[in-house]
């Protein structure tokens, strides 16, 4: 039952949109302690942020500095050891893990950096499961699936399977996934790292257009100074705070 307020509660939201860019994501203090060997190692140290509606966030900073620990707190696929992440109104920070899952699934979107695509399955197919896990009705699915992959520039490649594309192409197909379900946040783990720096302008290109036309919010790691032009705002994380 907690689960369906909280869910009404993120559409409701939603309802009230206008065209001024909303808060979507506030964080508030978190703190994200490990236990390494019986050792505590504090890895975010009081991250404060904000992301609004349609903006494109960058995390940048040294490996180690704790850029993942955070989107993936963002995402809630960790929890902060303390304080506060409030999604689209909603306390992410004190919700259980199951409801936590269903605004995730939801809501969000996910990219890595080495795609996480099916091999067996064409670009298509790809594309088409993620709407099938979403749970999204089958008589949306074509019209969707081909949406999404003309938004990512795919529309040739469609019955191609992970092996026969390029890194870029295989990166794009991991973005129509990720929005298939129409998420309002999408989160990148260093979406570019493995690809050259035309194809990283090329998915950069694609975030963009996709603000653009899906509304969607995008916050991304990345240790790339050459694609941070095109961010809204760049958090540079030294040792588990901003600087
Ligand atoms: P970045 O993404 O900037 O490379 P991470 O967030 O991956 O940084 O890691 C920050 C620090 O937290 C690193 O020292 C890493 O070893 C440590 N860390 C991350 N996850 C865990 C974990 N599950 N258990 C223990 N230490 C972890």
């Amino acid at each position: 039952a907690i689960s369906k307020e909280a869910e009404q509660d993120v559409q409701q939201q939603s309802a009230l949109s206008d065209d001024q860019p909303r808060k979507l994501l506030t964080v508030n203090q978190v703190e994200r302690e490990f236990q390494v060997g019986g050792t505590p190692l504090r890895v975010l140290k009081g991250i404060n942020m904000e992301l609004k509606e349609r903006e494109l966030v960058m995390l940048r900073g040294r490996s180690g500095s704790g850029k993942t620990t955070l989107l993936n707190s963002l995402g809630g696929l960790d929890t902060p050891s303390s304080g506060e992440i409030w999604f689209n109104g909603l306390p992410f920070h004190s919700m259980s893990d199951d409801e936590r899952t269903l605004v995730r699934r939801k809501h969000m979107g996910f990219i890595f950096q080495a795609f996480a695509l099916m091999p067996l399955l064409s670009a298509w197919e790809n594309v088409e499961l993620s709407l099938r896990m979403a749970g999204t009705g089958r008589s949306e699915w074509k019209e969707r699936v081909t949406h999404c992959l003309e938004l990512v520039g795919l529309e040739k490649r469609m019955h191609h399977r992970p092996f026969e594309l390029s890194g870029g192409e295989q990166q794009r197909v991991a973005i129509a996934k990720a929005i298939a379900h129409k998420p309002m946040l999408l989160l990148a783990d260093e979406p570019t790292a493995e690809l050259d720096s035309g194809m990283s302008a090329q998915i950069m290109a694609v975030f963009q257009n996709i603000i653009r036309t899906e509304q969607v919010t995008i916050c991304m790691t990345t240790h790339d100074p050459t694609i941070l032009e095109v961010a809204d705002h760049v958090y540079e994380m030294v040792d588990g705070k901003f600087v």
